[in-house]
């Protein structure tokens, strides 16, 4: 059996959870509420993360348009989503919730803009 120590992230609270791990048995220890137990057993079996970057931007009245994965996508494929991040150039004009890139990473999941981008001039 496994024990790892964690800080739920589910609300301000921020409960320092136990999780012992026996195979596929995960029990969890410490939480106020069971969003916590929700949360150390998807950080176990299934972590993900939402991915904040920038992305560069063709004739905009700024170089680089702030973005984010729409949802979490999972954590073994933030590597490879923040290399198509780098890699993307878009035009302006770009708009809040435009799709930047569609189904980075193959996790079915699109990184949209989260500002607006005007054309330059
Ligand atoms: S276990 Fe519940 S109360 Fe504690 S941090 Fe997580 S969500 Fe908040």
């Amino acid at each position: 059996m496994k024990t790892r120590e964690m800080i739920c992230i589910g609300c301000p609270l921020g409960c320092n959870l136990t999780v012992k791990i026996d195979g596929e048995n995960v029990e969890v220890s410490g939480n106020t509420c069971n969003n916590g137990v929700v949360y150390a057993n998807n950080e176990i079996k299934n972590p993900t993360r939402i991915v904040t970057s920038t992305v560069k931007v063709l004739d905009g009245d700024i170089e680089r348009v702030s973005c984010k994965t729409e949802t979490a996508i999972p954590k073994g494929k933030i590597f490879d989503c923040m290399a198509e991040i780098r890699k993307k150039k878009v035009n302006a004009p770009v708009r809040i919730g435009d799709v930047l890139i569609s189904d980075v990473a193959g996790t079915g999941i699109n990184v949209i803009a989260t500002k607006n981008i005007e054309k330059e001039g």
